[in-house]
């Protein structure tokens, strides 16, 4: 399995727009960070995790030509307003894109994305199948994801595990029967604001305490806003075994 690391920042992205604070200066390439995203590869079959504003850049950038599937944790802009662009992908494929997601994150997407629904489409509007996920383990082709539960302050939001890979973002909560369900991963990424805690995100102390008792052998950290400081001093200050994520990481599990 094969993970490329496509988005690592916090719902404004780094470095943000009018902001003069060091670490958006920063010239450091993974001070950079695009709005979070993985892509997920195993036996001929590639997923994306959520599609949100930087999607077109970040299919540009890593130079990817073909998805099978978007799998979306929740309907927060910076997760999912990138969609209208899955059109290219309609095009490659002349079939529409089929999007895993919850019961509610589909309402939200029929609103949001009101045109790409409607009985008369205008044409070239984007093509979207989507296909409910419940918490029931699925199959999307050749990959195995079993969805985790996790709470957004309140809003249920999914992470999702692909074998010995788990990816889980946007949370500050998850109930112990979940945290089971990670029992003997290897790699996990899982988001950490920043330092200071926060209403609906795990803080980096948050973050560090959960890992401790996942106990994955590596761990990544993402959706960090530019309040967590610069790459290069965190990884200093960071456990053995837990580094901050960068965008266009790839890793090979
Ligand atoms: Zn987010
Ligand atoms: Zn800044
Ligand atoms: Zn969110």
């Amino acid at each position: 399995m094969k993970i490329t690391v496509l988005g690592t920042g916090t719902s404004q992205g780094v470095p943000v727009i009018a902001c003069n604070c060091p670490v958006c200066q920063s010239a450091d390439s993974r001070d950079n960070r695009l709005r979070c995203s993985i892509l997920v590869e195993a036996g001929g079959t590639v997923l994306l995790v959520d599609a949100g504003p930087d999607f077109r850049q970040q299919m540009l950038r890593y130079q990817v030509t073909d998805l099978d599937a978007v799998l979306l944790t929740h309907e927060h802009a910076d997760h999912i307003f990138g969609l209208d662009d899955i059109r290219s992908f309609n095009w490659v494929r002349k079939a529409p894109m089929d999007i895993w997601c919850e019961r509610r994150v589909a309402d939200n997407l029929k609103t949001i994305f009101r045109y790409a629904f409607a009985e008369i489409k205008y044409p070239g509007t984007p093509q979207m199948e989507l296909i409910d996920v419940d918490g029931a383990p699925f199959r999307v082709q050749n990959i195995e994801v079993i969805p985790i539960r996790l709470y957004h302050h309140k809003l249920p939001v999914f992470g999702f595990r692909f074998g010995k890979f788990a990816y889980l973002t946007d949370f500050s909560r998850i109930e112990p029967d979940e945290l089971a369900k990670l029992a003997g991963i290897e790699v996990l990424i899982i988001c950490a604001l920043r330092k200071k805690s926060h209403i609906s995100h795990l803080n980096l102390a948050e973050a560090l305490d959960l890992i401790e008792q996942i106990a994955p052998k590596k761990t990544y950290l993402t959706h960090m806003s530019h309040e967590m400081g610069f790459h290069a001093e965190l990884m200093n200050e960071l456990p053995d075994g837990v580094e901050p994520a960068y965008d266009g990481l790839v890793m090979k599990i």
